[in-house]
């Protein structure tokens, strides 16, 4: 575990929250969220305002694993 992984903001418009959850969490966490809550439904996602954000720095990240 590191500290410095980014965390990602998931905003959920039905439960009228935003939570951050580590890059290497995000994927799971989103479901288990949507599972627990919205009997599985796609209803929290990623805050489209970051996700350009995101593909460049998982992008980054690809380039760094290379
Ligand atoms: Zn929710």
């Amino acid at each position: 575990m590191s500290d410095d992984e980014p965390a990602v903001p998931v905003a959920c418009p039905e439960c009228e929250t935003t939570t951050r959850i580590p890059l290497s969490d995000l994927k799971a966490g989103i479901e288990a969220h949507n599972d627990r809550l919205h009997d599985g439904e796609e209803v929290a996602r990623i805050d489209p305002a970051i996700k350009e954000e995101l593909t460049d720095l998982v992008a980054k990240d690809l380039e760094l694993l290379d």
